[in-house]
């Protein structure tokens, strides 16, 4: 668990579903303590389809 990472980016007490994918995608590349919860990968796949150009790309 990456402990670091989870004292900087807290879960905000009432997040917005906008939030909550930020927050995962985010959680997903810096650790692997808990997966995406499959509704929320539901949602974040049909995001990607409907805004093809979303340039957030860590390199
Ligand atoms: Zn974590």
């Amino acid at each position: 668990m990456n402990l670091e990472w989870h004292n900087k980016h807290p879960m905000p007490p009432r997040p917005t579903l906008e939030k909550r994918i930020e927050w995962h995608l985010d959680h997903a590349k810096n650790c692997a303590c808990r997966p995406i919860p499959p509704t929320l990968k539901t949602k974040i796949q049909s995001l990607r389809k409907s805004s093809g150009n979303q340039t957030k790309r860590a390199t």
